[in-house]
C-alpha cells in the first residue's frame, strides 16, 4: 500500500495512532504506590482517555472511588452492531507501579521511542492495551465501521493494589456498568512465544490463581526468659511456619494448565513426564517463572513479629502468609494449612480470593485464533493459567468470562515477562501495530 493510499479518508487504519496513544499515556504519571501512600492518581490518564474518545463523538462516564482515583466507563454502540447481541466488555487499567529513575535507562515516564520500541513505566502493563482499543476505536468511528457487539469499555484505578478502589469498588458500588456483559478481553495474554519460525503460540489467559493472605498467630504463656517454659508462642509459631515454608504441595494441573502442557508438548515435539514437569518447562525460557508457579498451590511465609525485650517470652507471636491457590483448590488448601500449623497456631484471613477459571472454547476463543491467524499465518492461540491476580476476578463474580487477551506478536529475544513491573519496560512499535490490526479483525468476529 502506498502512503496516499493509507491515509486516504475512509481507509482502514486500526493501527495508525496506536505507538503516539501509548507514549502519551505513559507521559501521564500515574503510578499506584498502594494503600494508604498518596500517588498522582489516575484521574489525568482517565481525562486523556476521555478527550480522545469525545473528540469521536464518544461520552464517558468517570467514576471516582476516592479523590482522582478514577475509573472511565463508555460505550461503544454504534448502528451497525447486531440486533441484540450483548455487549463485550474490553477492560484496561490506568494505573502503574512505581518506578525507580535511577535503576533505568531512559526517564520511565518520558514514553521515549529508541530503537523501535516504546520505552517507559507501562509500556506492557499495560498502556499498550489502552493505547491499542482507543486507536482501534476511533479508527472504527472515523470510517464508520461497527464492531459485531457494542462494546462496554471500562478504564480502571488500581488494578496494581488489587482493584479495591477500580474494578472491585466499580461492581460493589456501580454494578449497572457491566450489566448485560457475559464476556469480557484485558490483560494478561495474547502475547506470542516463538517455538520456531513458522509456530508462534499465543498465550490466552483463561484462568487466574486465587489469593489467600493469612495472619498466623500462636498464643502461649507469657513469661520470663529465664524460666522453663513448654508453652511459648515463640517455639511455636516459628516451627509451624517452618513446616508451611518446606512443605511441597501436589501438583494440582486445572483444564487451562493441562490445555497449555498439552500445547507445549505438541509445539515442542516432546512427552510430558507429569512427574517432572518443570523439565519441559525450562525448554520456555522467561515463560517459565510464570508457568512454573501454577502447577500447585504455594503459601510462602512473609513476615514474622514477636517480643519486645530479649528476657521476656511474649505471650503472642505471629506471621504473614501470602497463599496462591489454583482454581477450585481452596478447601484442599486451607485443610492442608490447619494441618501444618497444628493445634497451638491459627490463622486469621486478610484476603481471600478464589481462583477462576474458564473453558477456551467457543465463538470469541475462535475469533482470538482467527483473528491472529490473519495477521501471522504461523499463530496458534492456546489457554493458560496465571499466576497473579487482574481486574477479571471483579468481572467474574459478576458473571462475565475472561480472557486474557492484548495481542502482541514480540521478538522471540525480548524477555517478555520481565517487562512486567521490571527495569527499562518497553514494547515494540510493530508489536503494538500487530496487536490494534489483530483487536481490529477480532471486534468483527468476536
Ligand atoms: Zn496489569
Amino acid at each position: 500500500m502506498t502512503d496516499a493510499a493509507t491515509t486516504r479518508p475512509g481507509t482502514r487504519r486500526p493501527d495508525a495512532e496506536v505507538v503516539d496513544l501509548c507514549a502519551e499515556l505513559i507521559r501521564i504519571d500515574t503510578t499506584n504506590f498502594g494503600p494508604g501512600v498518596d500517588g498522582p492518581g489516575e484521574r489525568a490518564g482517565a481525562e486523556y482517555v476521555a478527550a480522545k474518545l469525545d473528540e469521536v463523538g464518544i461520552d464517558c462516564t468517570l467514576y471516582e472511588s476516592e479523590p482522582r482515583r478514577t475509573t472511565l466507563v463508555a460505550d461503544f454502540a454504534p448502528e451497525g452492531t447486531e440486533p441484540g447481541a450483548e455487549p463485550l466488555l474490553i477492560h484496561g487499567h490506568l494505573d502503574v507501579v512505581p518506578a525507580d529513575a535511577a535503576d533505568w535507562t531512559v526517564d520511565p515516564f518520558a514514553g521515549e521511542l529508541r530503537d523501535g520500541m516504546v520505552w517507559g513505566r507501562g509500556a506492557v502493563d499495560m498502556k499498550d492495551f489502552d493505547a491499542m482499543v482507543l486507536s482501534v476505536v476511533r479508527d472504527r468511528v472515523r470510517t464508520g465501521r461497527a464492531p459485531r457487539r457494542p462494546l462496554r469499555l471500562i478504564f480502571t484505578a488500581d488494578e496494581e493494589a488489587g482493584g479495591v478502589l477500580g474494578a472491585d469498588w466499580l461492581v460493589r458500588n456501580h454494578p449497572e456498568t457491566v450489566e448485560g456483559c457475559t464476556h469480557a478481553i484485558g490483560e494478561v495474554g495474547g502475547f506470542s512465544l516463538t517455538v520456531r519460525d513458522d509456530l508462534r503460540l499465543y498465550l490466552v489467559q483463561t484462568a487466574e490463581k486465587g489469593m489467600a493472605w493469612l495472619k498466623l498467630i500462636a498464643d502461649g504463656t507469657a513469661g520470663h526468659g529465664s524460666m522453663r517454659n513448654d508453652d511459648n508462642a515463640v517455639t511455636e509459631l516459628a516451627a509451624a511456619v517452618a513446616r508451611i515454608g518446606s512443605h511441597r504441595w501436589p501438583h494440582r494441573i486445572t483444564d487451562a494448565q493441562r490445555a497449555f502442557l498439552d500445547a507445549i508438548a505438541d509445539a515442542w515435539q516432546v512427552e510430558l513426564d507429569p512427574d517432572d514437569v518443570e523439565t519441559t518447562l525450562a525448554r520456555l525460557g522467561s515463560i517459565a517463572r510464570m508457568v512454573g508457579a501454577t502447577m500447585s498451590n504455594t503459601a510462602n511465609p512473609t513476615m514474622l513479629q514477636a517480643g519486645y525485650k530479649v528476657n521476656v517470652i511474649p505471650g503472642r507471636a505471629t506471621a504473614g502468609l501470602d497463599g496462591r491457590i489454583v482454581p477450585g483448590g481452596d478447601e484442599e488448601f486451607f485443610a492442608t494449612l490447619s494441618e501444618l500449623l497444628g493445634d497451638k497456631v491459627r490463622y486469621e484471613i486478610d484476603v481471600h480470593s478464589s481462583g477462576i477459571e474458564t473453558e477456551f472454547a467457543g465463538g470469541l476463543a475462535d475469533a482470538m485464533q482467527a483473528s491472529l491467524a490473519a495477521e501471522d499465518p504461523h499463530a496458534r492461540a492456546v489457554p493458560f493459567l496465571m499466576s497473579g491476580g487482574t481486574d477479571a476476578k471483579a468481572w467474574h463474580r459478576m458473571g462475565v468470562r475472561c480472557f486474557g487477551f492484548a495481542p502482541l506478536r514480540l521478538p522471540p529475544e525480548l524477555d517478555f515477562v520481565g517487562m512486567f513491573h521490571g527495569v527499562d519496560e518497553r514494547v515494540p512499535t510493530d508489536s503494538l501495530e500487530f496487536g490494534a490490526r489483530v483487536l481490529d479483525r477480532f471486534l468483527d468476529l468476536a
